[in-house]
Formats: C-alpha cells, sequence, structure tokens
C-alpha cells in the first residue's frame, strides 16, 4: 500500500478525533427509525445550509428530501453535526437477528439505546444490552415517547436498572408529561431546554429551569454527580470537601465513566414531535468515543500459526478492516460495508482478504448519506465506508495489507439446530 503524507498530517488527526460511530438500538416501536429519520432530515438541512453558503430556503431542500424519501435501510449511513462526522451503523431491532446484532455491534464504537416512555424495558432490549455488554460497548439511552400518555421517564430509569443492571443515570429530567411535554432540564448546565412545537429545525431555547422543578433538578444533579464521583477520585475529594465543580470537569468525568463503561447516561424527548434529537447529538459529540479513544483491536497472526496480535487504531499502523453487511445496490451492484480499524486505503489499490487468503481490488469506496452515495479517493481508521467490486467476501471477513496481515477477531456464532424428521 502506497504510503502518504497524511500519515502524520495534524488535519487527518482532528477529522478522525472529530468521528463518532454509533449505532441505534431499540426494541421493535420504540422509535429508532423515526429516530435516525429525523437525525439524518435536520441534520441534512443543517449540512447543506453550512456547505452552500446561499441561504437556500430549508423548505426547499426538505421538499427535495420528501420526495426521494430518506433511506435508512442502508448498512450505514452519516450525518455531520456541529464540525463532527457522525455515522450512524444499523443494528437490527428484530430478536431473530441476532446474528446481524452482533456484527454490528462489533463495528460501532457506541450504542443509543431506545427506550418507549411507557412500555419501558422489553424482553429485546435486553437482548440487546447483554449483547453490547460482551463486546464492551459504551452506551447512552434516550426515553423516547415522551408525549405519550403514561409517559413515565423515571420508572424506565428503574427498570434499566433493574432489568439491565445498568447504572442509569439521568442527566436530563423532562419538563412537562404526555401532551404538555414540552422540553428537559440539562442538569450539567442547570438550564431548560423548550423545544417550540412549530419548530422543524434543530434549534432550541434555552430558558430558566421552571420553578416546580428547580428542587428536583438539584436533587437529580446531586444524584449525577455522585455517580460519576464514585468512578473519578479528584471529583470525589471535591465532592465530598463540598467545592465547587466545574462544566468541564463534569463533562470530562461523563465522558470517561460511559467510556468505561461504569455509567449509562439517560435523556429524554419525542423524536416524533422532534423534541430531544438535537440534545443526544450534542451528548454523541461530547460523551462517545472517538475512533481513536477505543482499545487496539485484537486479531491473530495468519503468518505466525494465529499468534495474537493487536491494532492501534491510528493511521499509522498497517490496513485492517473488518467487513461487516453485504448489500446489493440497484445501481453499483455489490456492496461490501466494512469498517477500518488502522491504517489507510487508497481506492483503486489491492487488500489482502485474511480470512479467503485472496488478493482483492477495490475499484471503488464510497460514503453513504442519506440517499447519496459519494465516492471516496482514501479512508482510514475509524472509517466506515462501502467497497465496490469485491469478488469473493463473506461478512466478518478481514482486509488487510499483504504484508502484514491480521484475522481479526472471529465472531463465533452457534451452530444452527438441524431438526431430523
Ligand atoms: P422502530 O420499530 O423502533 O423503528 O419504531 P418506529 O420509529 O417505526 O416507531 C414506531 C411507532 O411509534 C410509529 O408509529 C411512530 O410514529 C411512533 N413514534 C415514534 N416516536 C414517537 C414519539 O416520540 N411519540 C409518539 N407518540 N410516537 C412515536
Amino acid at each position: 500500500m502506497a504510503e502518504t503524507k497524511t500519515k502524520t498530517d495534524p488535519k487527518i488527526v482532528d477529522q478522525i478525533r472529530r468521528t463518532r460511530n454509533i449505532g441505534i438500538a431499540a426494541h421493535v416501536d420504540a422509535g429508532k427509525t423515526t429516530m435516525t429519520e429525523r437525525i439524518l432530515y435536520y441534520t441534512g438541512i443543517t449540512h447543506r445550509i453550512g456547505e452552500t453558503h446561499d441561504g437556500a430556503s430549508q423548505m426547499d431542500w426538505m421538499d427535495q428530501e420528501k420526495e426521494r424519501g430518506i433511506t435508512i435501510t442502508s448498512a450505514a449511513t452519516h450525518c455531520i453535526w456541529k464540525n463532527h462526522r457522525i455515522n450512524i451503523i444499523d443494528t437490527p431491532g428484530h430478536v431473530d437477528f441476532t446474528v446481524e446484532v452482533e456484527r454490528s455491534l462489533r463495528v460501532l464504537d457506541g450504542v443509543i439505546g431506545v427506550f418507549d416512555s411507557v412500555g419501558a424495558v422489553q424482553p429485546q432490549s435486553e437482548t440487546v444490552w447483554r449483547q453490547a455488554n460482551k463486546y464492551e460497548v459504551p452506551r447512552m439511552a434516550f426515553v423516547n415517547k415522551m408525549d405519550r400518555v403514561g409517559a413515565d421517564f423515571f420508572n424506565v430509569v428503574e427498570e434499566m436498572k433493574e432489568k439491565l443492571n445498568a447504572n442509569a443515570i439521568p442527566i436530563q429530567i423532562p419538563i412537562g408529561a404526555e401532551e404538555n411535554f414540552r422540553g428537559v432540564v440539562d442538569l450539567i448546565t442547570m438550564t431548560g431546554i423548550i423545544w417550540d412545537d412549530e419548530s422543524l429545525g434543530m434549534e432550541y431555547d434555552e430558558v430558566e429551569i421552571p420553578e416546580d422543578l428547580k428542587e428536583k433538578a438539584e436533587e437529580y444533579r446531586k444524584i449525577m454527580i455522585e455517580s460519576i464521583a464514585d468512578h473519578d477520585d479528584a471529583l470525589m475529594e471535591k465532592y465530598l470537601m463540598d467545592e465547587e465543580i466545574s462544566q468541564e470537569e463534569i463533562e470530562n468525568a461523563l465522558r470517561d465513566a460511559t467510556l468505561n463503561r461504569d455509567i449509562t447516561t439517560v435523556m429524554c424527548g419525542s423524536a416524533l414531535k422532534n423534541k430531544g434529537v438535537q440534545t443526544v447529538l450534542d451528548k454523541v459529540i461530547k460523551y462517545m468515543p472517538s475512533p481513536y479513544d477505543i482499545p487496539p483491536i485484537e486479531g491473530k497472526d495468519p503468518q505466525n500459526d494465529g499468534e495474537p496480535i493487536q491494532r492501534k487504531p491510528s493511521v499509522q499502523e498497517p490496513f485492517s478492516a473488518l467487513a461487516f453487511k453485504i448489500m446489493t445496490d440497484p445501481y453499483v451492484g455489490k456492496l461490501t460495508f466494512f469498517r477500518v480499524y488502522s491504517g489507510e486505503l487508497e481506492k483503486g489499490s489491492y487488500i489482502y482478504n485474511a480470512t479467503t487468503g485472496k488478493k482483492e481490488r477495490i475499484g471503488r469506496i464510497l460514503e453513504m448519506h442519506a440517499n447519496e452515495k459519494k465516492d471516496l479517493d482514501i479512508v482510514r481508521a475509524g472509517d466506515i465506508a462501502a467497497a465496490v467490486g469485491v469478488k469473493e467476501v463473506r461478512t466478518g471477513d478481514s482486509f488487510c495489507s499483504m504484508e502484514e496481515p491480521i484475522i481479526l477477531e472471529e465472531i463465533t456464532f452457534p451452530e444452527p439446530v438441524i431438526k431430523l424428521a
């Protein structure tokens, strides 16, 4: 693989640091589709307007998108939010697709668990949660459908603790309930966030905490700080000494605790009414790891009797990637979705499929953005993209450099039960 000077370019490193690879996991009907659509729809608008600077009206773009319909059936898509790139990897919600869920959990760095504020924790959520435990994936939770009759945010938090054994810590509490659900109190900044019912955009108003919620907000802020201080000695000392703790200190501790899977932060909103989706994206940027924050990927060295080896998440390392989904696209044919763990890959170059032992040329590399595909010249550690024209490949195959191959940890699935007549 060609050496390029990009490997030491600080801009590239910064770009990777501003990437998040996340999945949205939920039991059927909790609102995963609605939430993903809202994210793509509204960040799409922000992205476009930011790109063109021509003041094109939001409605024009929305109408166009509506006509085409937003496809979220792709294995991976991405959005741009506040100068960060958020790759969203599809995690199938149906319990029968356990194998697919495992495969998708393997390639992402964080999961947003979506729960129904009325139905709370359903058996399927438990299955996905256990799988996420297995792959040690950091998690955040979004209690959706706060506008529904019977919505109970705190009940979901309790059920997460009881049924999922999660250290669920609210970082927001709801303002209003059911049809009067209006917004949230952010327990970190101690401000109220209100979404206007008429608002179609991603903006929100910051207001004072409503009088009747002040005491409750103080109480839950205390719980939040105590919980993160449990995992942060310096913070605990300050807390015990009753010293002031800055917003930055809270945020750093929340990020570390999320990354170490000590806590699961809990937020709430209504995806249908586009309330709360914005703050989820804000918190994804703040608390979910970038591809550079995750531990090195473990694998086996096929040239050395399968001895264990590692690849650090860095462009300086030899190229390694995992094929996690193969789909057929009506226009370009077979698409192989892959996650790059280390190194970089230029289009038109050759990779070694360490699983099949075959060399393959990667003619085109595509990135998916809602309905569009964009050709890429190069992909790097942390990227998720689709390769066109890989001849012989199955999901779970390892792509790597010819000279320094690696077989990334194989996923072992239970043998199918064959019933004899
Ligand atoms: P998925 O199966 O998890 O992808 O769930 P969907 O996004 O398809 O949502 C299931 C149903 O719940 C649909 O009828 C949605 O319109 C509805 N829904 C989603 N989010 C909300 C919400 O915030 N409030 C209410 N009341 N309904 C919602």
